[in-house]
Formats: C-alpha cells, structure tokens, sequence
C-alpha cells in the first residue's frame, strides 16, 4: 500500500504524522519504507536520524548541441515548453523550462541536438529503525523540483510506503501523491487550514486517490467542522495540541516515544488508513 501523507498548506504537521505512522508500522514488524518527498526541505531525517548507505546523483535528460546548426529553428518550432530557442548557428536551452521530451533532438534535420544528463539533486537511500528511509535533496538555487520527486516516489517499494509529500496543490504535491492508494490530509482548524484542505481534496479527487483527513491541533483555532464536511472527505481523526509534541519536535525527537497518549492516536490513523484503503 503506498500512503501519500499531504496537506494544503505547510506547517500542519505532515512530517510528524508521516514519520510517526513510519515508526508505529516498524515496532508491529510491517516491511515500512519511509519517503520525503518534500526535496526542497527534507526533514525526516532528522526525527528518524537513518545511517545513509547510498547516494546517488539524480538527473534529467536536457538537449545539447553536438554538432552542425544552420539556425533553421526547427528544434525551436517543435518545444511546446518553449525552453530552446535557435539562434545563429547555435542554439539557447532554457533547462528551468525543458521537459526531457526530446522533440527538438527529433525535429533537427542535422542531428545534431543530444540529450544529456543534468543533475538536479541527491537521491539518499539508508536505514533508520527497521524503517527503508529514503529522501531526495534539491541542488541549492535548482527551479524544478518535480522530477526529483519522480526519483524519489518511484525508487520506493515494500508492504507499506508512506509518502511524505510537498506541501501545497501544485505540481510537487501532484507528483508526489499520484499514484498512491490513499492520501492523508493533514491539517488544522484554521480559515487557511480548511482553504488549502479545500484545494488538497480537489486534486486527489483529480488524480482518483482517496483522500482522508486528520485534524491536527483539533483544540486550537475556530470550529471547523462544517467547512472540513464540506470537503467531502472522511475526518478519521483528531489530535489536540500538546506543548510536549512540540518540546519532542523542536529537540528533533520522535512524539511517539516520549509524548504519552500520542502513540495511540498514532495507532487510530493507522487503523483508519487500513480499513479506510480496504473501503475505497
Ligand atoms: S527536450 Fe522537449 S522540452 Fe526540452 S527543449 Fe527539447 S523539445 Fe523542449
Ligand atoms: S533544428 Fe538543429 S540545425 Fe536547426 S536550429 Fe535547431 S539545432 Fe540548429
């Protein structure tokens, strides 16, 4: 089963929940692999603290020119990116803009356009806690982060991986939550919280992935019950604010091993997550 934990918004808890439902599976002796696919700011790695054993340089295909160019810009006419364009006898990629779809190599009547490899960041396998822990690490001043999040979501597989997607509902969160068979909202009784749910529940809809709610810090903020029904996804839990959740956070520890009582609500999203996945 692969669970894409997400949320609208940043902030809402995702990493917590997400490493947490990590260690609850592992201590029941669940194959778990654990994925952060947040790649502009991982940070799992800091509450499961894994020994990485290998690090790979991920890259995407770009055009180069390698030969001949007359300038007849018909690699330029055939981008529907707009990311080459032909200039005298030479031409300009735009690498932010380019799609790796290698129409322009096909469109150069000289054959002279190449793809090549271009990398964008570190994809990190190890072990931490019996959990299979892998992460991606954008390169510092790197634009597109989606097809590192591809490497990262499509190097995982096992009994359960849970996905720690990108906040948001643009293409980091699309990429990182399609294809899972249920995704966990996670978010907080706010004006904003409830808006970006909003949006989150849209775009699994759109990608036919369940979605299911937890409403963190469900003690806080205004009453939001009605708006969050509105969704039209099932809330399956809530957890009340607890300043020893945050103490354990800021210290970079795991909730679930020293805050009492979290390890079962931990426990009911799990159990929700099964029988919810079994459901749809
Ligand atoms: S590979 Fe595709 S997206 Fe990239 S420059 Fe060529 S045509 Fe454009
Ligand atoms: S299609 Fe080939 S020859 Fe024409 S501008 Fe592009 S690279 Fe140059």
């Amino acid at each position: 089963m692969r669970i894409a934990i997400a949320s609208g918004k940043g902030g809402t808890g995702k990493t917590l929940i997400a490493t947490s439902l990590a260690v609850h599976w592992a201590k029941q002796g669940k194959a778990v692999t654990y994925v952060d696919a947040d790649v502009e700011e991982p940070n799992g790695h800091l509450f499961l603290r894994p020994t990485f054993e290998k690090t790979t340089r991920h890259t995407v295909p770009v055009p180069r020119l390698a030969g001949f160019c007359d300038g007849c810009a018909k690699c330029q006419d055939a981008c529907a990116f707009n990311a080459i364009i032909a200039l005298k006898e030479r031409v300009q990629v735009f690498d932010e803009l380019c799609h790796s779809c290698g129409a322009c190599v096909n469109a150069c009547p000289h054959n002279s356009l190449k793809l090549q490899p271009r990398e964008l960041g570190d994809l990190r396998h190890g072990m931490a806690k019996n959990i299979n822990f892998i992460d991606g690490l954008l390169d510092v001043g790197e634009a597109r982060a989606t097809p590192l999040i591809e490497g990262v979501v499509e190097a995982a597989d096992g009994e359960l991986v849970i996905i720690d997607s990108p906040p948001g509902a643009s293409c980091p969160a699309v990429t990182a939550i399609r294809g899972a068979d249920i995704a966990v909202l996670i978010t907080e009784p706010t004006l904003f919280g409830v808006h970006d749910l909003d949006l989150a529940v849209q775009v699994c809809q759109k990608l036919n992935v369940p979605p299911i709610i937890v409403l963190n810090r469900a003690n806080l903020g205004g009453d939001m019950m009605d708006a969050i029904k509105a969704t039209g996804a099932p809330l399956v839990a809530q957890i009340d604010f607890d300043p020893q959740i945050s103490v354990a956070t800021a210290r970079g520890e795991l909730a679930i091993d020293v805050v009492p009582g979290f390890a079962d609500a931990i426990a009911n999203i799990a159990d929700a997550i099964v029988v919810s996945e079994v459901v749809s």
